[in-house]
């Protein structure tokens, strides 16, 4: 009889990655799996789901851990950590003052571990020195909101972009970044015809699929072409007067230099023809339902402040806020980048929604948390306080959940900077990034999965996140953790916390206190929520001051503004274009995100799926500027600006603008060489938020000339790497390694021994050919490979995807081995090629084989091979291989990029 064993409850959680917030349904298969899908009530996802999202149970592994607390790399046990954190934390402060030591926070926190976090630093310790990776993300937009509507809001709602007429993007590659918000706006598109997207970004990035119009605007010519929006919707008698005179102030302080701008002079700045301007001036004028969505391309400049507003006041002038389908909407790149500016986690705000320069707000949670102080003046924002870190202003900083080393501008100074500092604690869940490598103390803790709280996504949708898994080892929650400190620095009774929920109820009271209806921010439903309420709390949007609100709610279709005056600001800008490019360092490098990677890989990069679609770092380069530069696709390339250099592959792509390259933010000193994209960033930030300028940073490119080339597969990750470029990317089995040597004296066989395992009975085959300099070398442990490596003068032009399936399989007899070490499948075999649907796992030779039998459409590819009908994420890709195989029937394919170099990046 077979014994019927219940399958495990599912929980409903939400997933950690980006600010859409998408609702899951997670548990834990019978042999210990992990699965997850979207959840279907989820109003964020309605059931989808992303390719990050879906991979998450192959990141969930305990390889590279942070299991127990360390001091100086040797393991200790808590209440050692936990002591010497809080002792010299308070050694500190009573030496040198309270801003002598600082929390380096993040938005992957949960909303529970924020709020703790600067409760001890802005009530307990006194300072403000609390700054979070969210400064990085859309400390502009917060900046911009609370300009113009005097309190940090996003008016709208996702519904919004389905109800919308026009979707106008900006500085936003939402199919890659977003890509469940991307999907619903396709389906809602798909569904209305008349509904229109247009997309202004310098690249064409796959956002463009769904595009009826793609602005290619200039780095930072933003203000100018929003400024001249205001002005032509003057000028064309569009703007909503009774909703101005009633609800806003400054539309004419607004309109005196937007008005000087001739459509020439924006022209001029933007980069855009005056014919494309017009256009889409006047689509934006003649469109009531109008939704303008931004996120990075926007925050992430020396103008973010002016940008968010230059956009807003299209908005408010046309009274096109607040109502269904329209408004002004800000995306976060990170999933709690919300729910950090609700407790005050920026340097420059208090908590529930307060600021920390109003003596009155100060005051009133002062007496809330009943703390002996309270800081009384802002504290540095991220790139200022790793400069008093660099100073030796701060003498003790604790970074939680985040990696600077590799994600601050000045990326270099910061790891300089950290690495001298006098104590440093990290907090996180992995044991090697760049930055927890130089910890004095590292605290390990608790996972997505293992804990307990809430994040609040880029719709004001509170969602719990709820754990299913046992916390390994002595992970432990941020909160506790925080707490813990806390309390052995004297300041026990405020924080005696049992549980997230407890933390939450006091989060949500502090909201509603001394509130009433002056600030935005107001939970003050759940203050006082009970555990059992707190486990069993459905996905709500905030405002819910009372039980019972309505389920979705819109900001300021009737004013409302949390001015003094009750009324919104049309705030002046003055668009400054500036290029940074000059003669030593000619392009405009942008940095930004691939659809498979998230920030800094310590989670994406653990899936052998999600770490092949970019399984190396790259710059794209428009193939004018590679023609220039002598560069062709897949051969290396040195980008270097003021600040340093790295070493990418080169990706020509006619997707750049010319004179314009982009670089990834994710690749880091534990996946390649010399990648780290934010060494090359100076820390020039927006002088009202902050926020650096991580898309506008002038650089040079130079082809690297490399004598020998190298790829390998490995079954375990090599120890050392003696290679100028290198490159390591995990797949199913082990890992891929890209190479590349200056000097071309290697010893072959010796460079092949330090790669394979010292495996005992393990033979090693090799072939040399001297007259063209090509070596290979597999290695084999009874019928199963250990490691392959092939060496040539040029780049290696084996297939990647065959040769990584290659550690998955057995090879009886001496013709499988042979196979190996000739780089190509045996009679029989496949070659899949680079991947394209990560969901699938179907690469591009399967498509180009699909389009080649018949199939001529993105759908029919999707009923052949099943690619892009799940997340959906990947079919602007397989319609871009459908473009490549029709340009080729019609003999034009002078500027596509050929699949087959692709395929050196990818595959
Ligand atoms: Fe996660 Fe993808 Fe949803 Fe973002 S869009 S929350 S990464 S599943």
């Amino acid at each position: 009889m077979i014994e019927h064993v219940p399958a495990p409850a599912e929980v409903k959680t939400t997933c950690p990655y980006c600010g859409v917030g998408c609702g899951m349904l997670a548990r834990l298969a019978p042999d210990g799996q992990a699965i997850v899908r979207g959840d279907p009530d989820h109003p964020a996802n309605f059931g989808r789901l992303c390719s990050k999202g879906l991979a998450l149970p192959e990141t969930l592994g305990l390889e590279g851990r942070l299991l127990h607390p360390e001091i100086d790399g040797r393991e200790a046990g808590w209440e050692q950590a936990l002591d010497l954190v809080a002792a010299q934390f308070s050694e500190t402060i009573a030496k040198h003052g309270p801003d002598s030591v600082a929390f380096y926070v993040s938005g992957q926190l949960l909303t529970e571990d924020y709020y703790v976090a600067n409760k001890l630093m802005k009530g307990f310790i006194g300072s403000a020195n609390i700054d979070t990776n969210s400064r990085l993300c859309m400390a502009s937009s917060v900046a911009g909101h609370q300009r113009a509507f005097g309190s940090d809001t996003v008016p709208g709602t996702y519904r919004d972009l389905e109800l919308a007429d026009l979707i106008v993007l900006v500085g936003s590659n939402l199919a890659w970044c977003h890509p469940v918000l991307y999907q619903r706006i396709a389906a809602a598109k798909e569904a209305r015809t008349e509904m229109k997207v247009v997309l202004i970004d310098p690249r064409r990035t796959m956002t463009a699929d769904i595009a009826d119009m793609h602005l290619p605007i200039r780095a930072d010519g933003d203000v100018a072409l929003f400024a001249g929006l205001l002005a032509y919707l003057a000028e064309q008698n569009q703007i909503e007067r009774a909703y101005v005179e009633a609800y806003t102030t400054g539309l004419e302080q607004a309109l005196a230099p937007a008005s000087r701008l001739r459509l020439e002079q924006i022209a001029d700045q933007t980069g855009l023809t005056v014919e494309t301007l017009t256009a889409f001036y006047c689509l934006f004028a003649g469109t009531e339902k109008v939704v303008t969505v931004y996120s990075q391309g926007v925050n992430q400049s020396a103008q973010g402040t002016d940008k968010v507003n230059a956009i807003i006041n299209c908005h408010l002038a046309t009274g096109r806020i607040g109502r269904p389908g329209m408004g002004p909407f800000s995306v976060t790149g990170q999933p709690n980048a919300m729910g950090g500016r609700e407790v005050g986690g920026l340097a420059n705000m208090l908590a529930a929604h307060m600021e920390i320069e109003n003596p009155d707000h100060r005051d009133r949670v002062r007496r809330f948390w009943r703390s002996p102080r309270i800081a009384d003046r802002p504290g540095p924002k991220a790139v200022d306080m790793f400069r008093a870190v660099r100073d030796g202003r701060i003498k003790a900083l604790w970074i939680m959940a985040t990696n600077p080393a590799d994600s601050m501008p000045e990326a270099d100074m910061v790891e300089q900077a950290i690495r001298d500092c006098p104590f440093l604690v990290v907090s996180d869940i992995v044991r090697d990034t760049d930055t927890v490598r130089h910890a004095h103390v590292k605290l390990p803790a608790a996972a997505w999965g293992e804990k307990d709280g809430t994040t609040t996504n880029s719709e004001r949708r509170i969602s719990r996140q709820r754990s299913f898994l046992t916390a390994p080892g002595a992970a432990r929650p941020d909160w506790w953790i925080i707490c813990e400190v806390a309390k052995r620095m004297g300041f026990a009774p405020a924080f005696a916390y049992s549980s997230a929920a407890e933390i939450f109820a006091e989060h949500a009271a502090l909201s509603s206190f001394e509130n009433g209806g002056a600030r935005a921010f107001d939970i003050g439903a759940f203050a006082g929520i009970d555990r059992r309420s707190y486990d069993r709390m459905q996905p709500f949007q905030w405002p819910r001051p009372r039980p019972g609100a309505p389920a979705e709610s819109r900001f300021f279709a009737s004013g409302g503004f949390y001015t003094q005056d009750g009324k919104a600001r049309i705030v002046p800008v003055r668009p400054q274009f500036l290029t940074r490019a000059g003669d030593m360092f000619p392009l405009v490098l942008n940095t930004g995100r691939v659809r498979d990677h998230w920030h800094t890989m310590t989670r994406t990069g653990r899936s052998a799926r999600l770490s092949q679609h970019f399984a190396e770092p790259f710059v794209e380069i428009h193939p004018e500027d590679a023609r220039a530069y002598g560069v062709a696709d897949a051969d290396l390339v040195r980008v270097s600006s003021a600040r340093g250099s790295i070493l990418v592959r080169a990706l020509l792509s006619t997707r750049q603008i010319p004179g314009t390259v982009f670089v990834p933010m994710h690749w880091t000193d534990q996946f390649a060489g010399r990648a780290r994209v934010d060494t090359l960033v100076p820390g020039i930030t927006d002088p009202h938020s902050g926020q650096p300028a991580l898309k506008h940073v002038a650089v040079s490119i130079e082809r690297f000339a490399a004598t020998k080339y190298g790829f390998a597969v490995l079954r375990q990750r090599p120890q050392t790497l003696a290679a100028d470029y290198w490159a390591l990317a995990r797949c199913e089995g082990g890992w891929r390694l890209e190479l590349a040597f200056a000097e071309s004296a290697k010893d072959a066989t010796a460079f092949a021994a330090s790669l394979f395992d010292d495996v005992p009975g393990a033979e090693t085959l090799a072939y040399h050919d001297g007259a063209t300099g090509r070596h290979r070398f597999a290695c084999f442990a009874g019928d199963r490979l250990v490691g392959a490596l092939f060496l040539a003068s040029e780049p290696v032009a084996v297939s990647r995807a065959w040769a990584c399936e290659q550690l998955l399989v057995d090879h009886e007899g001496q013709r499988a081995r042979m196979a190996v070490i000739a780089g190509r499948p045996s009679a029989g075999g496949i070659d899949r090629g680079a991947l394209v649907c990560a969901c699938f796992g179907i690469g591009a030779n399967e498509i180009g084989a699909a389009i080649s039998q018949g199939c001529r459409t993105v759908e029919a590819v999707g009923q052949a091979l099943r690619a892009g009908t799940n997340c959906g994420s990947c079919r602007g890709e397989i319609r871009e291989i459908l473009d490549e195989h029709r340009q080729r029937a019609k003999g034009r394919h002078e500027n596509v990029v050929p699949l087959q170099a692709r395929e050196r990046v990818r595959s």
